[in-house]
Formats: structure tokens, sequence, C-alpha cells
């Protein structure tokens, strides 16, 4: 038997963060993850010299530092990184018709102008001022100051000047991002299209999405000289970055390693039991980067509610398609990113109605083979459980529902590329049944539907003294930034206040 100081139950994007900061800080740390390729929801494999990201695509704030961006202060305190390249725009199929989403507020004035007239120019603006003050409240609040006990005193102490100059404005991003578009944001199209981005960010409409979130966002996307970020190599090329931050400083990944079971001894969490029957026990902690509903299977019935004691709703799920095209006679200005939203009326979380594309070799030719293209085309978060629900994946049903909820994936490509269908040399559908089966999240869910102002995401410590919890099921949230935050909460939280207090200086002078 093994024993280690943490054991982290899984290498996504928050488990590693968590388990490098660990590392870093000294503790000797064991980082289980069941699949083959570490990074979760954020993994890249190949087929036939093709790279695809299974996930997130949509990365900012990194290739510079310092940045407010949580994963960037991650990758300095662990020195490590990854090359980046930039590009500056998505391609935007609206009902409306096709436009370059340019990052900048300026851009997207002139699409404005164009497209609406005066009226809604003025209300762009109007929110534009109104976010100002928002924007740098968003970041007063450091969260590699944050930690999850009466330390957060001390550790947030240099930084509460500042914290109180914004104090007037840190209410108002707590609520949803709507009540902000109150009285300001009236015109259609722009009322849509922050939806839209609100929907990306965090799985909900304007209603659900948190002012923070979105004031975050305006830091980053509205400043003058703005870039977007990939990463060279793909998104596997910064997962390989973590995982160095883990290994370089002492830590442990072990991959196709399925931990089974929490190990309890007086109601405190002291290992854990993998699937071979080895016991891994843990000095100090376990943390768990599984999800909230993943993490339950793995305790005891009585426990399980120590976990998350409020419902959990989750976010629906995902229809993938990975394709792996020959570019030939292709136009040389295809976007790295495409949105094609088929109608408003029905609600950027309506499903089948919005798909999003990622086509990387656009900007990083070693993505795919000589003149080849890789693409990712998926509804985003949009695609009901249920259907799929029970369906046995090798029979008829399964192959023939693949066919018809993949359509609206291949109809919008065909609207980028219409020859599309021809030029395939791999095709890989995936469901909300694979979504489950390879990242192992319940119900292949992008995380949990906590509405801003009607739920919070839960921190990272359990009522289970010595299990932890970091990654999309606990505070802030999901996506790439937040995750990254729970698993530097986490991390910090598990060590001495003077510790933790040097790891800010250090990333504050990087
Ligand atoms: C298609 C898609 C596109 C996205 N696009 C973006 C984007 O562009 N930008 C952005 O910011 N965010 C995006 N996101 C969201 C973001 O990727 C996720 O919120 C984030 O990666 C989740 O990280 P996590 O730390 O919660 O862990 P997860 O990625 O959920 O990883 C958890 C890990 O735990 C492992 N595990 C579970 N149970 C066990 C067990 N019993 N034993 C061992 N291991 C176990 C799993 O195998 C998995 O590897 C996207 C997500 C998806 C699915």
């Amino acid at each position: 038997m093994e024993t280690v100081d943490v054991v982290v139950i899984g290498s996504g994007i928050g488990g590693l963060c968590c388990a490098g900061l660990l590392a870093r800080y000294g503790l000797r740390v064991m980082v289980c993850e069941a699949h083959a390729i570490a990074g979760g929801a954020a993994h890249s494999f190949e087929r036939q010299g093709f790279h695809f990201d299974s996930g997130p695509s949509l990365y900012s704030g990194l290739s510079y530092s310092p940045s407010a961006n949580p994963l960037r202060q991650v990758l300095n305190a662990l020195e490590e990184d990854c090359d980046w390249l930039t590009y500056d725009a998505w391609g935007c199929f609206v009902p409306e018709g096709y436009f370059r989403a340019a990052v900048g507020a300026q851009a997207f004035t002139e699409l404005l102008a164009q497209w609406r007239g005066p009226q809604a120019v003025a209300e762009w603006q109007a929110l534009q001022r109104r976010m100002e003050p928002l924007k740098a409240a968003s970041v007063a609040i450091p969260p590699l100051a944050l930690r999850s006990d009466w330390g957060v005193l001390r550790t947030l102490y240099p930084f509460l000047p500042d914290i109180l100059k914004q104090a007037r404005h840190l209410r108002q991003l707590s609520g949803p991002f709507s009540q902000l578009l109150a009285g300001v944001v009236q015109d259609p199209f722009l009322r849509n299209w922050l939806d839209l981005l609100c929907f990306m960010l965090s799985g909900l409409p304007a209603e659900g999405t948190l002012a923070a979130e979105m004031a975050f966002m305006f830091a980053d996307w509205y400043r003058p000289g703005v870039r977007l970020d990939y990463p060279k190599g793909g998104g596997g090329a910064l997962i390989e970055a973590l995982v160095r931050g883990v290994t370089r400083h002492g830590g442990d990944l072990r991959l196709q390693t399925r931990v089974q079971h929490i190990l309890l001894q007086d109601q405190r969490a002291v290992g854990v039991q993998l699937s071979t029957g080895e016991q891994i026990r843990a000095r100090h902690a376990v943390v768990s980067n599984a999800s909230a509903w993943d993490t339950r299977q793995l305790l005891p019935d009585q426990t399980r509610a120590v976990l998350t004691p409020q419902p959990l709703p989750p976010c629906p799920s995902f229809m993938h398609l990975h394709l792996g095209i020959d570019a030939q006679g292709l136009p040389p200005d295809l976007e790295c990113h495409y949105l094609i939203v088929n109608s408003w009326e029905s609600g950027v979380d309506a499903p089948q109605n919005v798909v999003a594309v990622s086509m990387p070799s656009v900007l990083d030719s070693s993505l795919a083979p000589p003149g080849k293209h890789c693409i990712h085309a998926y509804t985003p978060a949009t695609e009901p459980y249920a259907l799929w629900a029970g369906l046995d994946r090798h029979s008829d049903r399964y192959q023939q529902l693949k066919v018809e909820r993949s359509q609206v994936l291949w109809a919008g490509l065909e609207r980028i590329i219409p020859d599309l269908r021809h030029r395939c040399e791999v095709t890989l559908v995936g469901t909300p049944l694979t979504h489950e089966r390879f990242l192992r999240r319940h119900r292949g869910s992008y995380g949990p539907a906590i509405a801003a102002g009607q739920g919070r995401f839960p921190g990272c410590q359990t009522s289970l003294p010595g299990l932890w919890h970091c990654g999309d099921s606990t505070f802030p949230g999901i996506g790439v930034p937040a995750v990254a935050v729970s698993g530097m909460v986490a991390a910090n939280s598990l060590v001495a206040v003077c510790k933790h207090q040097g790891l800010i200086d250090q990333i504050l002078a990087s």
C-alpha cells in the first residue's frame, strides 16, 4: 500500500492545477486518472495523424503575463508553459447573416452600425460604460489569494484597499448579468448576442449567468490590442504543461487508474481504493476532481449528502463531430472558430440550435497531416441526455440516433465548407453516452446548471473531514479559468497561510 500526502481523483484542469500547486508547496501528491489520457474534458487525442481536442478550444489571457487569467497564474507558479498562437476573430453565422466577431469593442460597434443603426450603437456604448467600473471590480479579489478558512483574511489583506474601493460594485457582480442589461440594452440583436456569449461562458443565458463572469470577459475581450489564444500543439500541449508542473515538483500522475471508492476511517477520508483493489493512503486529504454526482458514487450511501446537500441540476450534454478532412482548394482565410445560430426565437439554449466549430489546424498546421484540417463541431451543452438514456451503444437504434442528431452539425459545417462530406478522411460522432463514458461525467453533463441569484456553487471543502473537491462542480463553476480557480483554492486551503502567502508573492512577481 502506497502512502502520499494528498490523493487527487481525476486529471481534469481543476485536478491538475490543484495537484501541481500542492506538489509545488512540497506535498507528496498522487493523481489517479481513470482515462488513458490526462486532461478530462480538455484532453486531446489522435487519429490517423489528426490531432483533436475533445473539449475546450477558446482560450484568452494565457499568452501573456501578468494576466488575470488564473490558469496563467498557475502555470507561472509551476514554471511551466506551452507556446501560444493568437488570433482575433471567430466567424459567426446568425439569422441576420455572416460576420467576423472580432474581439475589441470597436469592431463590434462597426458591425452594429451597419446591421442595426445608431440606436444599437448607443446601447452598446452605454453597456461598455456600465461595465467599465465592473471590469476592475471583477479582478479586485484575486482568486490566488482565496482559501477556505479564516486565513483568507490574512491572504486577502494586501488587496483590501482595492477591494474596499470596489465594494460598491462587488454586490452587482453577484447578481445575474441580465440585471445589468435592464434599461440599457433593448436592441433584439444585441440582446440575443449577449445571451449567446453568456451561454457559451456558463451554459445559461443572461438571466442565469453571473454578472462577475461577464465583467471578467469584458475586461479580457474588450481592451485595446486584445488577441485570443490557442496552445501550439493543441489543447493537449496545455495539459502536458500542467502534467509537467505536477511531476517536476515531485508529484505523480497514474493513468488508467480508476478510483473505485474513497476510503473512510472514523468518518474521515483517508485514501482511495482503486478498481484493481490496490489502496493508496492519504496522510492529509483526498481531493476529488470528479463531478459532484460522480464523487458521490465513490462514497458509502450514508455519507453522500456531505458533498452537496443542495439539489444540483445537471446542464444537458453534447453531440460531437470530429472530422479529419482534405483541405485542398479550401479558402486560405478560414477562421479558427465559428459559431452557427439557427434561430434566435427558440433561444440559444434550445436543443440543436447552436453549433460551435473549432478548426485549429488553420492556426497550427502541425495538428493535421500536410494539406488537411482537423475539425471539432459540437452542440454546446444542449443535447438532452434523456434521448440517449439506457440505449445500447451497439444497437441499430443508437446508430440511427447518432445519424439523426448529428445532422445539425453537418449542416452547420456545410455553411463553411459546402462539399465537406466528400472531404472526410476521419469521421467520429460523439453522443452524450460517449461523453459520459470517456469523460466519466454523470449524464455526459457540461456541469451543474446553477443560475445566478438562485443558488451557489459549493466551496472546495466538504463536510466530510479529509475530503476536498475541485473542478466545475465547485465554486466558481464551469470553464477553464473557473476550474483553475477551484484547483488553486483547494490547494491553498491545504497548506499553512505562510506558505500560501509565499506563493502569492511569487505569482505577483512573475
Ligand atoms: C465540448 C466542450 C467545450 C468546451 N469549451 C470550453 C472553452 O472553449 N473554454 C472554456 O473555458 N471551457 C470550455 N469547456 C468547459 C471546460 O472544458 C470544463 O469546465 C473543464 O475542463 C472541466 O474541468 P474539471 O477540472 O472540472 O475536470 P473534468 O474535465 O471533468 O475532469 C475530471 C477527470 O476526473 C476523472 N475521473 C472521474 N472519476 C474518476 C474516478 N473514479 N477515478 C479516476 N478518475 C476519475 C475523469 O476521467 C476526468 O479525466 C468546454 C467543455 C466541453 C465539454
